[in-house]
């Protein structure tokens, strides 16, 4: 979005590609963003502004880049847009809902809640319109849905669309997912129920999420009193992500804030190998090392084991006190890092380094450029950064041809 709108703001014309229904990234999703801890509907509505008054800027949600091919000023791309089966004259009404007959679990809260099958992504989504996931619709079938919507916003027939463009320069943005964390076999995540990951919390914290906003126990929906936050789940692993993300060490604290601030007499234990938190975030660090119910502790997590009340007993090494530390938890969350999405974006003409991230200058020359996560783990200031020089280095590339 930012590379976006500062390329369309310098006088370009850009397509903004989008796999999703929505805008926003995984940004959108989480429940506050360090330092500040505001939420980032008011940072993306910013966006959203300027989008909507920039008529340079195409938005294609829904839609992929299936191949591009050409060279630097002159590349064509081919788009595809999957149907969502709600056209724009949807007002998200919500009526649709109402009479919709199946559920789907929720992929934007990853599973921890299920929609209808017709279902609006978030209530700041933009564009603002409910979409249908047709792997489990009625279709035809039912068309209820169709019959009570006041706007005839509802095609079951929609198709598959491909649209053909040309473009001076590329921007890879495709950002992150979070790493798997069940492949880490120790931490016990998918096995024990009160152990998620840390983008599940974002969603547990956030009003729009599973449970509008209160942190609870996953097995019997209790307030939690001993929470846990286990650094590097995976990563600076050779056997997982061999790199740091850079923001997990920030992200548990902002998530013991999220505990500390619900519940007053709760205990946030933090084990660490190295806390990381550079520059401007050190204070952020600070202020929650002088809370005495957080409690950091520097050793790696051994083992994490359900006893039979249903906590997480987590077991590690405590280097700084000495010997073994057991601490039974109502909930631990696994600070699991950010995996590059580009892997899965090969027809993009992209070149990666070792660890899956997009090259960044070597390709800049080339009009083929990539920005935030696409090109290293970064916080929102610096993917926000870098992708103002990005579209620098895009409108450099149509100038040149
Ligand atoms: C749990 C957690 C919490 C965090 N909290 C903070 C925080 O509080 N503060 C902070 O500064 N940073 C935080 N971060 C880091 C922050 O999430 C990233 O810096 C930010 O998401 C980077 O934005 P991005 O646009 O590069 O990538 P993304 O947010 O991943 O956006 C990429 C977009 O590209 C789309 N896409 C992917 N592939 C394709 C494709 N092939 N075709 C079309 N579209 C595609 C995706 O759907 C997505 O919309 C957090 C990270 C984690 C793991």
């Amino acid at each position: 979005m930012t590379a976006a709108l500062e390329a369309a703001e310098m006088g370009r014309k850009v397509t903004l590609v989008e796999r999703e229904p929505y805008l926003g990234g995984r940004v959108i999703r989480m429940a506050k963003y360090f330092p500040k801890l505001c939420p980032p509907g008011c940072g993306t509505e910013i966006n959203f502004r300027r989008l909507r008054a920039n008529p340079r800027v195409t938005i294609m949600v829904d839609s992929q880049v299936a191949s591009i091919t050409g060279a630097r000023g002159d590349f064509t791309a081919t788009i595809k847009t999957r149907p969502r089966y709600v056209n724009e004259k949807c007002t998200a009404c919500g009526d649709c809902e109402k009479v919709c007959p199946v559920e789907r679990s929720d992929s934007y809260n990853y599973g921890m809640k299920n929609t209808k099958a017709i279902y609006l992504a978030d209530a700041l989504a933009m564009p603002f319109r409910h979409s249908i996931d047709m792997s489990v619709c009625k279709g035809a079938d039912c068309g209820e849905c169709v019959k009570v919507c006041k706007y005839e916003a509802i095609d079951l027939a929609m198709e598959e669309k491909t649209t053909t463009i040309t473009a001076s320069a590329v921007v890879h943005a495709t950002g992150w997912k979070p790493y798997d964390a069940s492949r880490i076999e120790n931490l016990g995540y998918g096995q024990i129920k009160n152990v998620i990951n840390n983008v599940e919390m974002e969603r547990l914290a956030s009003v729009s999420g599973p449970t509008e906003g209160r942190i609870l126990r996953r097995d019997n929906g209790e307030p939690p009193s001993v929470v846990a936050m286990v650094q590097c789940a995976g990563s600076r692993d050779e056997n997982h992500l061999p790199y740091c993300s850079s923001i997990c060490c920030l992200v548990s604290i902002k998530h013991a804030n999220y505990v500390r601030e619900q519940y007053p007499d709760s205990d946030v234990y933090v084990f660490y190998i190295d806390l990381r938190a550079p520059g401007k975030y050190e204070s952020f660090y600070r202020k929650a090392m002088e809370d005495p119910k957080i409690h950091f502790i520097k050793g790696k997590v051994a083992r994490i084991e359900e006893d039979e009340s249903g906590r997480a007993v987590v077991t590690a090494e405590d280097i700084i006190g000495g010997g073994k530390t057991r601490v039974a938890c109502d909930l631990v969350v696994l600070a699991t890092g950010m995996e590059p999405e580009s892997k899965s974006v090969a027809p993009l003409m992209a070149k990666f380094n070792p660890d899956g991230f997009i090259l960044e200058e070597l390709q800049g020359d080339a009009g083929l450029i990539a920005c935030g996560v696409a090109s290293g783990p970064f916080d929102v200031t610096t993917s926000t950064q870098n992708s103002t020089a990005a579209a620098l280095k895009a409108v450099q590339a149509g100038a040149r041809r």
